[in-house]
């Protein structure tokens, strides 16, 4: 019931190309009918020209032969080349449709789904519509018809033959379908032995020191044997099933056609059939053993893909749950930022990250998080850009509540620049620009140098062109944040949203950094989640946060004076995040 609703789900992706897949389902009839017209060909050819040495049909059969090839063909490339581009063409809208969507997700469904399993349904999943769609869906449509023109040729060629053929025709398949099952199940036990074995490995060789120290090389070495041991066993396993397949297939069917040779042998021998009848209706029994074969196999093939497609629609199914709302208010003016008795727990969590938050940021100062690891502060920072969204109080940009403005006009007023600074795939020239598509190459270089990076940029390889990012060039720490520094300062947004590294830079990396962070934050309303002395020093306002709640509030000096979590915390030389 659940499978036929995801087919019918798939089968909405279809409208577009409806044209195409009726002309697609027409060639396939007219394919899968073909076949139920051979045995008649071959019966034509042994009657007519060599039993009744008839010439004229010996010159009008091989123009039919060749028409009814060409016929063939054609409908045959029809049908697959139709449903082929349908099917690529669903896999294509499905990728786009996933793109788009997962753009629209907070990044805390990553964790849930995990990238690699996102990447993976967006990849491989979408490719396995088009089998449903191109191999199973059609091969039950096709083959199906195929049978019943076969068995409709046979009944009409000898009822009885039909019947004696048709009973031992199922014995035969049978035993092909037992042993495909078995095939399928090792298959699936050889794969996650596969799965074990990397897994087993992959740790062996992260945690290569850990193994060494503890002196477990035997064990790790017996655990693996063990596990390829089991996955070599599968695999013989498996490819014995499969080696047998045609030999027992070759002798059920010996058996059936034996059978219906003894009857129908005796029968020509007699005179009451003719040898084309008997050939023709050998041939058509032959044939259906094809069809047959691939619709046994349908099934595994259904059950995976209807997997994959299931895997699609849930994710295609999780509401973005932070939307624009119906009517838009404009951007203040002014950007005080308050937080009004805030309270926030991750949908997978039991405690709250943030509970009962208040807090006040005048414009153009600059506030420093501090707290323990764990303790709330990317939470509520994530809430200003409304990454996330609290569930109760309100956070407000100017008096106007996040919730109310355009998400797109929200976010274009803040700029990020995070410890995890992330490098796209692409050169140091776009990686800087994506702060503002608009700037020019003088502005992108002016805030490079802003962010001191420019010196490092131009003594790369390639200086600006230089490709960074997943298989680029290695830029040290302090080197991407300042070009993620230049981003910000090019994008120029009234809020400011930084998370200090934890990563200890070297002395003159950090002053560059230090500097390069002061110059960006000139003006802006500026919120740290401050890990280094100096920028708690320099902060207007410091909120000392612990498990979710904001403990103690004020300046540095003030909040030694008071001996609490934040004295404790500056006397052990700490300031937040450890
Ligand atoms: P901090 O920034 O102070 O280290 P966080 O705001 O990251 O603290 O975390 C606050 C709490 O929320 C922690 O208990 C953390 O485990 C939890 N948390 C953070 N991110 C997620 C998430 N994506 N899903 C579930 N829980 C989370």
């Amino acid at each position: 019931m659940y499978n036929q609703l995801l087919v019918k789900r798939l089968f909405t992706y279809l409208k577009p190309y409806r044209a195409e897949f009726i002309l697609g389902l027409f060639c396939m009839v007219l394919f899968g009918a073909s076949d139920g017209a051979i045995p008649f060909l071959v019966k034509y050819i042994l009657d007519g020209v060599f039993a009744d040495q008839n010439k004229q049909l010996l010159t009008l059969l091989p123009i039919l032969i060749i028409a009814f090839a060409l016929l063939r063909g054609a409908f045959g490339f029809g049908q697959e080349i139709l449903m082929s581009r349908i099917g690529h063409k669903i896999v294509r809208d499905l990728r786009s449709q996933l793109n788009k969507h997962i753009l629209t997700l907070h990044p805390g469904y990553f964790v849930e789904f995990g990238s690699a399993g996102l990447v993976s349904r967006v990849s491989n999943d979408t490719l396995q519509a088009k089998t449903l769609l191109t191999e199973s869906i059609a091969s039950v449509i096709r083959d199906s018809i195929r049978i019943v023109g076969l068995i409709c040729a046979a009944i009409y060629l000898d009822p009885i033959l039909a019947l004696i053929g048709l009973v031992a025709f199922p014995l035969g398949v049978y035993p092909v379908m037992r042993i495909g099952k078995r095939m399928r199940a090792l298959g699936k036990r050889g794969q996650e032995s596969v799965g074990a074995l990397s897994t087993l490995l992959q740790s062996t060789i992260i945690g290569g020191k850990v193994v060494r120290v503890f002196g477990r090389e035997p064990y790790e070495e017996k655990r693996f044997d063990e596990e390829n041991t089991r996955l070599f066993r599968t695999m013989v396993k498996g490819d014995t099933a499969k080696a047998l397949t045609t030999p027992i297939n070759e002798f059920l069917g010996a058996i059936a056609i034996s059978a219906v040779l003894l009857y129908g042998g005796l029968t020509v021998i007699n005179g009451t059939r003719t040898q084309g009848d008997f050939i023709a209706f050998l041939l058509s029994l032959f044939l259906l053993y094809d069809p047959f074969k691939r619709l046994s196999k349908v099934h595994a093939s259904m059950q995976q893909a209807l997997g994959a497609l299931d895997r699609i629609f849930d994710l295609l199914d999780t509401k973005p749950a932070i939307i624009d709302p119906v009517t838009t208010k404009p951007f203040p003016s002014y950007t005080e930022i308050k937080f009004k008795n805030v309270t926030f727990r991750y949908p997978n969590q039991e405690v709250y990250a943030l509970n009962d938050v208040s807090l006040d940021i005048p414009q153009g100062s600059t506030v420093a998080f501090v707290g323990f690891s764990g303790s709330g502060k990317s939470t509520a920072v994530d809430l200003i850009p409304r990454f996330l969204d609290p569930n109760k109080g309100e956070v407000t940009v100017g008096s106007v509540n996040v919730n109310q403005l355009k998400l797109s006009e929200l976010r274009s007023k803040i700029a990020m620049v995070s410890q995890h600074t992330f490098l796209f795939h692409d050169t140091v020239f776009e990686n800087i620009r994506y702060g503002d598509l608009n700037s020019t190459k003088e502005e992108i270089e002016s805030a490079a140098k802003s962010a001191f990076a420019h010196d490092f940029i131009s003594a790369l390889p390639d200086g600006y062109n230089t490709m960074v990012g997943e298989g680029g060039f290695a830029l040290s720490g302090g080197e991407r944040q300042r070009i993620a520094i230049a981003r910000a300062i090019l994008k120029n947004a009234p809020i400011l949203i930084l998370d200090e590294a934890t990563a200890s830079l070297d002395n003159r990396s950090e002053r560059e950094v230090q500097e390069a962070l002061s110059r960006l934050m000139v003006g802006k309303t500026s919120i740290v989640i401050a890990h280094r002395l100096s920028t708690v020093l320099g902060a207007d306002k410091i909120f000392v946060f612990e498990e979710g709640r904001i403990v103690e509030s004020g300046t540095h000096e003030e909040l030694l004076s008071r001996s609490g979590l934040y004295y404790r915390l500056y006397n052990e030389g700490k300031t937040a995040g450890v």
